[in-house]
Parts: structure tokens; sequence; C-alpha cells
């Protein structure tokens, strides 16, 4: 078997590419996608939401080498033999590249971990994350004028998949490789410039480009909604190859139409944080009533 470019030994099948030719593949990818999507340009200052993962450092690496202004940010949730690993291999990838680093942590914010809220309530660990994760990138991203994700194709067929199946129509509105592109006061645009890569490919990559991240999971993840539904949609693949990329094909289909008929026109302030909420208090600041 030969690479479809040239004579050399394939490292990816489907398309058939050595080396070289995979990443260049995967670079033009990610090109594309900033430029079709409009997602940033060389003038904005970019910030990253880095996880010390395969994703965002990949999508932190790759916009230092294309020469965007980027900078990091990570949010420690506190999760004890998860996240101290991941923010040491970040810590090293930014001093390496010379890539200014920012530290923002749940138990500074709020003055609970994760771990410690997670014993205060009952819901599910990726829920509460999530809420305060959200709250934090956007808090702290409102300097930069857009803030980078490194969600691939395997996240964004999971989430639209999610948010179907539990009839969350407002929040399947939102998805797409940017959001929050209304210029609304204290939302900065985010953007995903790893959108059509599937996680295979990104792993890959890392790999040939030696970035190094840590390959450590979670420990809540298995608890969450996203497992289950990553399972569905990897058993899918695996039969019926393509099945991520037609999802992802068949949303931004009606993408236009989803957020014209579901997507919030009016942009309202949380009472207590005045940060943009869809009700009068904002989701973060609910959670943190009833855990204090
Ligand atoms: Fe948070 Fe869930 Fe992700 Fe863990 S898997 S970091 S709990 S969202």
């Amino acid at each position: 078997m030969r690479c479809s470019k040239c004579n050399n030994k394939p490292v990816y099948l489907r398309p058939d590419l050595c080396k070289q030719h995979f990443i260049e593949y995967f670079e033009d990818k990610v090109k594309s996608t900033i430029k079709k999507f409009k997602l940033f340009e060389k003038k904005n200052k970019l910030i990253v939401a880095t996880s010390g993962g395969k994703d965002s450092l990949t999508c932190l690496y790759l916009l230092t080498k294309l020469n965007y202004h980027a900078v990091a940010l990570i949010i420690d949730e506190g999760i004890k033999g998860y996240r101290e690993h991941t923010m040491s291999g970040l810590k090293r990838f930014c001093e390496k590249n010379k890539i200014k680093l920012t530290s923002v942590s749940f138990k500074k914010e709020f003055g609970f971990t994760l771990d410690r809220i997670l014993k205060k309530t009952d819901q599910n660990a990726c829920t509460v994350c999530g809420i305060l994760r959200r709250y934090l990138l956007n808090k702290y991203s409102q300097k930069y004028e857009v803030i980078a994700t490194g969600h691939n194709l395997d996240d964004e067929a999971q989430a639209i998949l999610m948010n179907l199946l539990r009839n969350n129509m407002g929040l399947l509105a939102r998805l797409g490789p940017a959001t929050g592109i209304s210029a609304k006061k204290k939302f900065t645009k985010r953007v995903k410039p790893l959108y059509f890569c599937s996680e295979k490919e990104v792993m890959i990559y890392t790999i040939l480009k030696n970035i190094k991240p840590e390959f450590i999971e979670c420990p809540y993840v298995t608890t969450s909604y996203r497992a289950k539904i990553r399972d569905i949609l990897n058993n899918y693949e695996f039969k019926y190859p393509g099945t991520k990329t037609r999802t992802i094909g068949s949303f931004l289909g009606i993408n236009k139409k989803l957020k014209k008929q579901y997507g919030q026109t009016k942009q309202n302030y949380c009472s207590i944080c005045d940060q943009p909420s869809a009700s009068k208090i904002c989701n973060n600041c609910s959670l943190l009533k009833k855990i204090k």
C-alpha cells in the first residue's frame, strides 16, 4: 500500500497518506475551516481554552505555528489525580513554545473544588463542571476578541446527537464552528478550528508532531450522558464509516434555520453576577446558591 500522493508508506488510511502528506492534509483542513467560517483573522487577539489534552494542545500548537496571536487559559476544577497531571504537562508545553498561560481555579473563584462540590449535590459531575467552566471561560476571555477551543468532529457529532435526543433545540442551535458572533456585550466569540478533524486524526497529528499531551481521562467522564452517546457513535462509525461526518453535514445544512427559529434574540444579564444569562439568574449563580 502506498500514499495516494507519493510513493511513501502511509501512516493513515482513507485517505491513504504518508507522514508528510497527512500533516499537510490535517493543517489544510484547519486552515480552510478558519477561512471558510471566518473564525478569526491575523489581527485578532485569541485565547485558547486548554485542558492539557490532545485536542486543545493541538489547537494551541497549530494557531501558534500559523502565526496567530494566541495565549492559553486553563481552568483547574480541582479533580484529584487528574487535573494536576494535565496542568503540569500544559505548563511544560507553554514554556517550551513560549506561550503565555493563565490559570484559574474553582477553589479560588468559588471557594470549593469540583470534588468537594460533588459531595454537596446529586447533580451529574459533568453538568456541574460544565456550568462553572463556561462561566469562567466567558469571564476570563473578555479581554480577547475570540476564544478558541479544541472541540473536534467527534465532540460536535456527540453534542448534536445529545441535544437532539434531549429535545434541547436552543442548545442545538448554538452549535457550529463559531458561536456568539452577534458581538453581545460580555460574550466572547467562540470558535472550533478542529471542527472537521476527527479524534483519530488529531491523535495521529499529535504523535507525528511530537506534541506529547497527557493521555489521562477525567475520572468523572464515565458517568456522563456524553460518554454513552460517544460509545453509540463510535459503534455506528465502525459499522457505517462516515457516520460522524454525515451527522455534522446534516446539522450544518439546517443550522441557519435552527438559529433563526431557536436562537436567542435578546441578551439578558444575571441580576447577581451581571454576566450574560438566558434567565434572571444565571445557571452559575443558581448552582452556587444551592451549594453554599
Ligand atoms: Fe468536567 Fe466532566 Fe470534563 Fe471531567 S469529564 S473535566 S467532570 S466536564
